[in-house]
C-alpha cells in the first residue's frame, strides 16, 4: 500500500485522537480513540469504517487553511481505495478500473452482449419463455462460474484484509452485529441522527442513507428472486417462466424498483458532491460501477415489461452483458466496498467484545 497515503492519514488521526471533538459522529472516532498510537493496519481499518460522510470535515476547525490542514474524509477514502487495490486478487485488476471504469464497463457489456446475441441465434429447439432463447443448461454454464470465481477472488481478498488489520477472533455476534449495522445504515446518521453532509456542504440530509438502503435491499431483493428460482427449478421441478404472483416475480420486480431508485438517487448525489473530499482519481470508476448496477436492474425491469413480445429478443442479450459484466467486476469495482466494510464492521465488533 502507498505508504505516503498512510502516513497522512495517520497524521491526522493522530490530530483528531487529541481533539476528540467528532466522538459520536460514526464508528471511526470510538475505533480511534481506543488506540494512542495506529500501525498501518489501524489506519486501514479506520478507512474501512469510513462511509465517506464529510460530517467530521465541516464540524473541523482544523481544515484548510488552518496549518493543520484537516480532511479527514479525503484522507481515509484514498486510504480505503488504496487498500483494495493492493488487496485485489489477482493483483492489478482493480486499479484497472479505477483508470477506466467507464470504458471497461462499457466495452464489457458490449462485447458479452454480442456474444449473447449469437448464442441467441443458435436457438435451442423446445423451451418456454427466455429459455426459448437460450437454454437453461448455457445459462447455468456460464453464470454459475462468473458468480462463483469472483466470490472465491473477494474470499482470498478478505483474508489479506484481516491478517493486515490484525483480525482477531470472531465469534457469530460479531458478524451479527455487524449485519445490523450495516442493515440499518446507522452510521449514515451523522452520530445525531440527522444525517450526513454529502452532497450539500453543511447542511444534513438523509439522502445518501435512504437510496443506499433503497439499493442494498432492492439488490438483496433481486438476489432473493434469483434463488428462489433456482430452489423451485432443482427443488421442485418447476421451471421458468413464472406468473406474476410467484415468489420470483413478487421479489424481484420490486428489488428491480427499488434498485433502479436507490442507483440513480446514488448516482445524482455524486454529481453534487465535492470531489475534493473523496478520492478524486476514482470518481469515474465509482460513477461507472453505479451506472452499471442501474442497467441490471433497469434491463431487467424491461425485459419483464417485454416479455412475449418481439423485443425480448434484444433485450434479453443486453441484459445478460450487463449482468454478467457486473458479476466479474464485483472484486475490483465499488460493488468490493460492501465486503471489505462488512469485515470491518466485524473486527470493530470483535475489538470492542475483547475490550
Ligand atoms: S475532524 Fe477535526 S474536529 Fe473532528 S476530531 Fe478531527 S480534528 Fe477534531
Ligand atoms: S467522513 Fe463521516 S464516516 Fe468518515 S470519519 Fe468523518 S464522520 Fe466518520
Amino acid at each position: 500500500m502507498q505508504t505516503d497515503l498512510i502516513e497522512e492519514a495517520r497524521r491526522q488521526a493522530q490530530i483528531c485522537n487529541a481533539c476528540r471533538y467528532c466522538e459520536g459522529y460514526c464508528s471511526v472516532f470510538p475505533a480511534m480513540h481506543a488506540d494512542r498510537a495506529f500501525s498501518d493496519g489501524d489506519i486501514t481499518q479506520l478507512a474501512n469504517l469510513c462511509h465517506n460522510c464529510r460530517g467530521c470535515y465541516y464540524a473541523c476547525q482544523y481544515t484548510a487553511p488552518h496549518e493543520f490542514d484537516l480532511n479527514l474524509p479525503k484522507a481515509l477514502a484514498e486510504v480505503r481505495h488504496d487498500s483494495w487495490k493492493a488487496l485485489a486478487w489477482p493483483r492489478g485488476f482493480a486499479g484497472l478500473f479505477d483508470r477506466s471504469g467507464v470504458a471497461i464497463g462499457a466495452g464489457l457489456v458490449l462485447a458479452f452482449a454480442l456474444i449473447f446475441a449469437v448464442a441467441q441465434a443458435m436457438r435451442p429447439e423446445a423451451g418456454e419463455g427466455f429459455y426459448a432463447y437460450m437454454s437453461h443448461g448455457l445459462m447455468v454454464a456460464i453464470f454459475a462460474p462468473a458468480f462463483l470465481l469472483p466470490l472465491a477472488a473477494l474470499a482470498v481478498s478478505l483474508r489479506a484484509y484481516w491478517r493486515d488489520v490484525g483480525g482477531t477472533n470472531w465469534t457469530l455476534s460479531d458478524i451479527w452485529e455487524a449485519c445490523r449495522s450495516a442493515g440499518r445504515m446507522k452510521n449514515l446518521d451523522g452520530g445525531h441522527g440527522d444525517g450526513c453532509n454529502f452532497e450539500d456542504e453543511d447542511r444534513f440530509s438523509k439522502g445518501r442513507k435512504h437510496f443506499h438502503q433503497a439499493t442494498l435491499w432492492g439488490f438483496l431483493l433481486c438476489f432473493a428472486s434469483t434463488s428462489s428460482g433456482t430452489v423451485l427449478h432443482y427443488g421442485f421441478g418447476l421451471e421458468a417462466p413464472y406468473g406474476p404472483f410467484s415468489l420470483p416475480k413478487l421479489l424481484g420486480v420490486p428489488g428491480g424498483l427499488l434498485l433502479c431508485l436507490g442507483t440513480a438517487g446514488l448516482a445524482w448525489l455524486k454529481t453534487k458532491a465535492d470531489p475534493n473530499l473523496g478520492a478524486p482519481k476514482i470518481w469515474g470508476g465509482e460513477m461507472a460501477f453505479v451506472l452499471l448496477l442501474f442497467a441490471v436492474s433497469a434491463t431487467g425491469l424491461l425485459l419483464y415489461a417485454a416479455t412475449g413480445t418481439a423485443a425480448v429478443a434484444w433485450l434479453l442479450p443486453i441484459h445478460l452483458g450487463t449482468v454478467l459484466t457486473f458479476f466479474l467486476l464485483t472484486p475490483y469495482s465499488k460493488m468490493a466496498h460492501g465486503f471489505y466494510r462488512m469485515a470491518a464492521l466485524t473486527q470493530d465488533a470483535a475489538t470492542r467484545r475483547a475490550a
